[in-house]
């Protein structure tokens, strides 16, 4: 059978650059949405990444400790636990209450 019979889905052979055939439909899309038109990028995400090589995705994050982002360590992990906690204290305290003014 000469190659151009066949139809696409049925070629079997290893691509360029150690790339893996498969169908590209099925990958996992890219989650980066456009600044102007507000849609998602319809990119394949890279390998056990969540975005395309566009945006982001060869970039490999910020080393580990970076602190250059911090600026009043009110969104860091420990604050945000620490509000959390406030306010699940306060929901507590005020169910509390109402369950006292409802005995008088
Ligand atoms: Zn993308």
């Amino acid at each position: 059978m000469k190659r151009q019979d066949q139809p696409h889905g049925s070629r079997c052979g290893r691509l360029l650059n150690g790339g893996i055939p498969c169908d590209l439909t099925k990958l996992p899309r890219c989650q980066a949405k456009s600044k102007t038109s507000g849609k998602q990028c319809r990119q394949p995400a890279m390998r056990g990444k969540r975005v395309c090589r566009f945006h982001g995705g060869k970039s490999p994050g910020a080393p580990k400790g970076n602190q250059y982002a911090f600026k009043s360590g009110l969104h860091t992990a420990a604050a945000i636990r620490e509000r959390h906690l406030v306010r699940e204290l306060l929901k507590s305290a005020t169910e509390i209450l109402h369950e006292l003014e409802s005995q008088w």
